[in-house]
Formats: structure tokens, sequence, C-alpha cells
């Protein structure tokens, strides 16, 4: 039988090396367009900024050490410009000798990834993307010694790696993003963290505008304003590579990717597809959804390898788990975020915590901040949010696991998980969301998210400060009165009659309080996150009085 592969990176090659370990005399042909297989796509914007120093390693595997390992015949610079359903063949064209051929398969798997969207904008040709190798070959040479302005469009993923590592080369970066955050699938509240990580930083960053206007030596706004550069990226995101497919009569879907069942089968027979230029299923409510990251597009390609071989398999949907460093932060996120949950109907509780990294005790801990994402009828973890300078990647992983397995909110509270005070505490930041998910779920531990604040005050609540003093003057929430928590039963008489909302730095010492103020009869909620969730919520940014410090 022989297989024939298009795209030999991520899903492509995944494909090719596990059928190869399924079928030791399986024929398998892959055909990559670029000068490389197995390169390193993850890593490139790392070359860039020189932290991946020897280029050499991003180039994983050549078709010389493909066929020494696996017996794959692997072609680079020959692009497949048709498919023939009905004949099973490809007309392939050999990029370097200009010739043209047909090339029978019993399978056809297409991989051909995701394209840079480039918009249709005057002077776009002269912006660079990166997508592959030769993408960051011209990178490279463009930002030489002369350059000292870049103006990155995009505050994806992409678009931030690229960002920091042109900076890390010494080149004043300025990142524009249309939306008013950067990285869509954070919530406002979280992504705020990021954007003071990139000021901090000196990232010059530009939200709510667009690049209208590419010059030779600057940019030109939507907003109207122009920024000098001397070197653009487009990195406003990737669409499904999906021509081929369309020109075959492939069935592509309303997201604009190639759809597949569960089996990674198009609507062709013996014609896969696999990674980013597919639609996958959301698991959490079996939607379509383009999810272009690499373990998604690895566990497809083998996935594919399983079905072409004949073994059964479980398909499994795509729940965009993703990860990246900003500067000093890692910032991370699995499932929905709550803005996505509610649009899509659900009622969500929305739980943010502000645990540190390991045991406060132990020399080295860094705050975290934690974001849940809970449907509030039934429990079920929606998606899960993380920023911070370390163990951030580990708990948004296990609740990434916990989500897979079906484990809900309330149920994190229980997970065993290793501990020893150089890596987290006894009662682990996820057993902390489990708790505080399982007050909230249950109704004991009633709270109100930041954006709910103004809204409960206007109705007649008071709010209360209970952290100490010196971290009230040292910048609160405007209108709220402090009561320190170990003050509180002794100071009851200062505490406003009618319902109150309490507050602290994360929420655990409002929590005490509200637990005693309820103890005693009073109408109480927690303030979600506390100051620490506030104050980089929109909610602070809107705040007509502003408070007197944002430490
Ligand atoms: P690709 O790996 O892109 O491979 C597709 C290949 O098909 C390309 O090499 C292309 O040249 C070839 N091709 C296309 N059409 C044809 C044709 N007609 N004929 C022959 N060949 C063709 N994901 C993460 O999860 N984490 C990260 O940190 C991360 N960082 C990234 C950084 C960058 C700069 C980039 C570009 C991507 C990053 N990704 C990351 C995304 C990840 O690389 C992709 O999700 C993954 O590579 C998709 O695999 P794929 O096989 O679908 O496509």
């Amino acid at each position: 039988m022989k297989t024939v592969i298009v795209g030999g990176v991520a899903g492509g090659m995944s494909a090719a090396t596990r059928l190869r370990r399924l079928d030791p005399h399986a024929e398998i042909v892959v055909l990559e367009r670029s000068g490389h297989v197995s390169y390193a796509n993850c890593g490139l914007p790392y070359h860039l900024g020189g932290v991946i120093e020897d280029r050499a390693t991003l180039l994983l595997q050549t078709p010389e050490s493909l066929r020494a390992r696996f017996g794959l015949d692997v072609r680079t610079r020959h692009e497949v410009v048709a498919i023939d359903p009905a004949a099973h063949t490809v007309t392939v064209v050999d990029l370097d000798a200009g010739e043209e051929r047909t090339e029978s398969y019993d399978h056809l798997v297409l991989s051909p990834g995701a394209a840079p969207f480039v918009p249709p904008v005057p002077g776009a040709a002269r912006a660079h993307t990166l997508r592959n190798v030769e993408d960051l070959d011209h990178l490279v040479a463009a930002a030489g010694p002369d350059t000292r302005r870049a103006v990155v469009a995009g505050g994806g993923f992409i678009g931030l790696e690229t960002a920091e590592n042109l900076h890390r080369i010494g080149i004043d970066v300025t990142l524009v993003e249309l939306a008013d955050q950067v990285l869509a699938p954070l919530d406002a509240e979280m992504a705020a963290l990021v954007h003071d990580e990139l000021a901090r930083n000196g990232i010059d960053l530009r939200l709510g505008a667009g690049v209208a206007e590419v010059h030779p030596d600057r940019v030109g706004l939507s907003d109207g304003t122009e920024v000098a550069a001397d070197l653009v990226v487009f990195a406003i995101g990737v669409r499904p590579e999906t021509s081929l497919a369309r020109l075959a009569g492939l069935e592509v879907g309303p997201r604009g990717g190639i759809v597949v069942d569960d089996d990674l089968r198009t609507s062709a027979p013996g014609v896969y597809a696999v990674g980013d230029a597919v639609e996958k299923a959301d698991p959490l409510d079996g939607g379509a959804a383009l999810v272009p990251l690499a373990n998604v597009a690895n566990r497809q390609g083998r996935r594919v390898a399983d079905v072409i071989a004949g073994r059964p398999g479980r398909a499994r949907g795509a729940q965009s788990t993703a990860i990246l460093s900003v500067f000093d932060l890692t910032v991370a996120c699995t499932g929905w975020s709550e803005r996505r949950a509610t649009a899509s109907g659900r009622a969500v509780a929305a739980i943010h915590t502000h645990p540190a990294s390991h045991a406060g005790y132990y020399p080295g801990a860094d705050a975290m901040a934690l974001k849940l994402v809970v449907d509030r009828g039934t429990g079920a973890i929606l998606g899960a949010q993380g920023v911070g300078r370390s163990g951030v990647d580990k708990r948004i992983d296990v609740i990434a696991t916990a989500m897979a397995g079906g484990v809900d909110a309330a149920a994190l509270a229980d997970l065993e998980l290793a501990y020893a005070p150089a890596y987290g505490s006894a009662k682990d930041p996820v057993n902390q969301l489990g708790y505080v998910a399982e007050g909230r779920l249950d109704g004991t531990a009633p709270a109100i998210g930041w954006d709910e604040l103004g809204d409960t005050l206007t109705a007649g609540a008071s709010l209360v400060d209970v952290r100490t003093a010196v971290e009230h003057d040292d910048g609160h929430i405007p209108g709220s009165i402090n009561v320190p928590v170990d003050e509180l039963r002794h100071r009851l008489d200062e505490i406003p009659p009618g319902p109150l909302v309490v507050y602290c730095a994360g929420g655990q010492r409002a929590h005490t309080a509200a637990t005693y103020l309820a103890g005693i009869g009073r109408d109480v909620v927690n303030l979600d996150g506390g100051w620490a969730t506030w104050r980089t919520s929109p909610a602070c940014r809107h705040a007509a009085d502003r408070p007197v410090a944002t430490t």
C-alpha cells in the first residue's frame, strides 16, 4: 500500500513515522513544498532572538536521515498542486527542476498547515511573516544592525514571541493589536497582566489599532497615527491552507478548515487530513473549531497513521491548551475563556485566585494569577487561565487533564498532587481552586465578580477592605472602608448596615471575614479574586475615582 503525505512537518511527519512503525512494508512518500522537513516551527522566533543560537538545531531531520532511519521517501521543494480523488493521484511540481509529475496513492494524508494572514493594505508586500525556515532566514537578514525599530502587527502567540525576540536583539518594538487586549483566548483582566509585562520591558503596545499602510520607513495605523519602522512583521493570525482541498472538491467547513470525521477522513474516499488545515471538534460543545497548535497536529498525525494501519482508536477533540512565555511571565490557558463561555449561553462562575507557586516560606515563590471558568449548572470545568512567573504551566496542565478526564470543578479539591515546599503547597493552587468552586457552587461561599461590583454597590451594598491598613493605603478600590480581618471582631460598629461586599488581596482573608460576618447574620459576599483581580480588570481602568496606587 502506498501512502502519500502532503506537508512534512508536525502532522505530516508524525503520520509518516508512526505509519512506518506500524507497517514496515508500506510505501510512504512525503511531499514538502518548502526546503525543509521536520523543522521546529515553534522554535523559529527564538532563533531570531538568539536564544536558540544554532539554526541547525531547528532542523530536526533531513530527507536523508528520514530515509536512513525510517525508510521514508521524502521530497522537499515538491509542491502538490492538484488532487484527483477519483483517479487516486496527485499532481506534484518539483520546484527546483520545474517539472510536473503525477503520483498515485492508496491513501493520501493532507497536512498542509495554515498560512499567515496578510491584510490587503498598501505596502503589505514589504512586511514579513514567520511560518517556516525560509521566512526566518529573511527575517534574520532584515533584522540586522541597521534595523532600529520594528512594528509587529498582532498580539497573538506568534506576534508576542516575535516582538520579544526582536526586542532581545536590541530593536525597539511597537506591538499593534486591533482588539483592546493581546492574547484573545484570555479574558481581559488576565491579559492586562501581559500588557503590564510588555510595558515593563519597553514594548510600545498600541491596542485598538491595526496596520493600515506600510511605508518604507514607517507604518500608518488605523487610528491615524504613524510609527517609524525599519521592519514590519504581520502576525495577525493564520488561515487553514485549503486551496488544494477546495480545488479537489473536498468539503470545507464553516470555520474555513477541511472537514474530517472522527477518523480524520475527508469527504473524498482515501483522503485524510490533519493539523492546522482541519476543523476539530470542540469537546465542550462538539462544535467545529480551528486549533492551530502543534500538540493537536502531532496527535492527529499519529492517529491518522493508526486509522490507515487499521488500528482501532479513540477520537479526541481539541480543547485548545496553550502556553507561551512573555518575558518573565508564563501565560497558559485551556478550554474556554469566560467571554467565550458566556457568549455560548452558559451560566458561568468565574473563580480567580492568586496563590504562590510553592510554599511561601520556601525561597523563590512567585505569585500567580489563576482563573477557573465553571459551568454554574453542572459544575463542569469549562476552561482555565494562568499568568505568573513560575508554576503556571503545571497548574494549567493538571486542569487540562482534569477536563479531559471529566473531573468537575469541585473535585479539583480532592486531587492528590505531588508536594514538597520547593514545588507546591500541601493545598496546591489547583486544590484551592476546587475549594473555592465547591463553596461557590453549593452557596456556602458566595462571591461576585469584578464586573458585578459596580451594580452591587449601586444597589446599596457597602464595600469593606479587610486587608491591613498598610495594604489599604497602598491602593484600594474607591469607596471601600478598611477594617482588617484580624480586627473585625472588635470593630463591628464600623461596619455599615445592609448588604456587604468584602475583599482582600486575593480572596482568602475576605473568605474568612465573610464567613464570620455571615455567621453573625450579615448579608455578605466576597469579591472574587479581591484587589489583585480588580486592579487589572476593566472596572479599575474605568473607575472615575482611581485608587491611590496600583501596587
Ligand atoms: P505545518 O507544521 O505548518 O506543516 C505544513 C507543511 O505543509 C508546511 O511546511 C508547508 O510548506 C507544507 N505544504 C503546504 N501546502 C503544501 C503543498 N501543496 N504541497 C507540499 N507541501 C505543502 N504551536 C504550539 O502548540 N506551540 C508553540 O509554541 C507554537 N509556536 C509556533 C511558532 C511559530 C512561528 C509558528 C509558525 C507556529 C507555531 N505553532 C505552535 C503552531 C504549530 O507549529 C502548528 O500548529 C503545527 O506545526 C501544525 O502542523 P501541520 O502539520 O498542520 O502544519
